[in-house]
């Protein structure tokens, strides 16, 4: 594979990095050093959605019948290294533009797109993920939430944790246990609610850095019209894994969280603390970087020949939160004691790279894959695949 831009590819590029020298100022948002949550924040992610809508940036990966470019990987890639370049970094709308609208693009019904992808692509609605619960983490398929049809409705009850930016999204992707008979797997439905409706109770989760990222709900009889179901009744899994598969990359990428250029300039800053030992670590933190960049370009060219990348995101998911954390590591070794005193960038990296660790799938989960397909050893025993889930064990 060429690692360097075709010329259709240097265009593109040019043509995004002309696009955000123009208007990236604008809904500016840092990825560690601000808290989502403030009301103008919100305003700020909004606006800056509209504009990346109006000029036809905003779902580069969409098919354009659904209002994104029908754009590949690659450029994909391109954009979100210029949107890292322009100091772009998180995005309010990765659960909705990332994962919620693909799900309801292959999943949901004709109603569903007219209804849900427009507000999502135009910045008026935020989307949130509801599928974590106190028991259900990692063993996603043991979620409790339960769902009761009620004619044209589903009555809801039960609680979900780690909803990110539950506070303020204005819709959820939901998922319940419709059939407690069926296997774990087989029993859930996969549903879209509106988070105004009546009987949810959203209380944000405080973290160690300081920010109200995390929201924990509460769903008490809350009532979702059927309509609002994505795929059969039970199916709900399959929608799911195309959520997660969609989440993995979305996750994935470091390019707005993370650039060796900007660790390399502040040692350049603060050479007097550059002894071999850190210079040492430095450079092999750039080789892991390295490394980290052919692996992408490996993933991105097998989703460009039209293959599904496997083992490859669990390491490449592996090897990002490892270099985020040796960053913000060395990030604060070069300012020395002053680390202590205030706040500022590498700190708040050094608070933020734990949870990367854990979202989208934990460091342990990732090398259980890497270790059954790319090592070939023996797959963790799945004793609960075909029990009922109202029989199986649970604390
Ligand atoms: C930044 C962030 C954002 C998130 N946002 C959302 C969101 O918006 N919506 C949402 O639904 N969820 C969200 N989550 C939750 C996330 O998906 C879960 O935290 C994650 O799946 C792990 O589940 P858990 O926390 O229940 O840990 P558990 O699954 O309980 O794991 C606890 C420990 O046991 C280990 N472990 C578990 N199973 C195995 C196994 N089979 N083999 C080896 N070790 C194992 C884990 O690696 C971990 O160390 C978010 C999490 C983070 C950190």
């Amino acid at each position: 594979m060429d690692l360097n831009d075709s010329p259709a590819e240097a265009a593109f590029r040019a043509e995004a990095r002309a696009f955000l020298a123009q208007h990236a100022h604008e809904g500016r948002l840092d990825y560690y050093e601000q808290d989502t949550s403030t009301p103008e924040l919100v305003a700020a992610a909004k606006r800056w959605q509209r504009a990346l809508y109006e000029s036809g940036w905003a779902a580069l990966h969409w098919p354009q019948r659904y209002g994104g470019r029908g754009l590949g990987p690659l450029e994909l890639k391109i954009w979100n290294q210029e949107l890292g370049r322009a100091g772009k970094g998180a995005s309010l709308f990765v659960v909705g533009i990332g994962m919620a609208g693909p799900t309801i693009i292959a999943h949901g019904s004709e109603a569903q797109k007219a209804r849900f992808l427009p507000p999502m692509l135009q910045g008026d609605e935020i989307w949130c993920q509801l599928f974590s619960e106190p028991g259900a983490g990692s063993d996603l398929a043991s979620l409790a939430t339960r769902a009761v049809q009620d004619g044209e409705q589903w009555v809801v009850n039960g609680q979900k944790v780690w909803c990110s930016g539950g506070h303020y999204a204005n819709f959820g992707i939901l998922l319940a246990r419709t059939d407690p008979k069926a296997p774990k797997h087989k029993g859930i439905t996969y549903f879209l609610l509106d988070m105004r409706s009546p009987g949810i109770e959203v209380r944000p989760l405080r973290q160690m850095d300081g920010n109200a990222h995390f929201t924990e709900v509460f769903l008490s009889d809350v009532r979702i019209p059927d309509a609002h179901r994505v795929g059969p009744v039970n199916h709900g899994w399959s929608c799911a894994m195309t959520t997660l598969a969609h989440e993995r990359m979305a996750i994935g990428d470091i390019d707005r969280m993370f650039s060796f250029d900007d660790l390399a300039a502040h040692a350049r800053a603060h050479r007097d603390r550059l002894d071999p030992v850190l210079r040492d670590e430095l450079a092999r933190l750039y080789t892991w970087v390295r490394s980290l960049e052919l692996l992408n370009a490996r993933v991105i060219s097998k989703l460009a020949r039209g293959s599904v990348p496997a083992a490859e995101s669990s390491v490449m998911k592996l090897a990002i939160a490892r270099i985020l954390s040796k960053s913000a590591e060395l990030g604060l070794r070069l300012l020395g004691p002053e680390a202590l005193l205030r706040k500022g960038p590498w700190q708040n990296q050094w608070l933020f790279a734990p949870s990367m660790h854990i979202a989208g799938g934990t460091d342990e989960i990732q090398k259980n894959i890497a270790a059954e397909r790319v090592l070939g050893l023996p797959r963790e025993p799945l004793d609960s695949r075909d029990v009922p889930f109202e029989d199986l064990p649970r604390s």
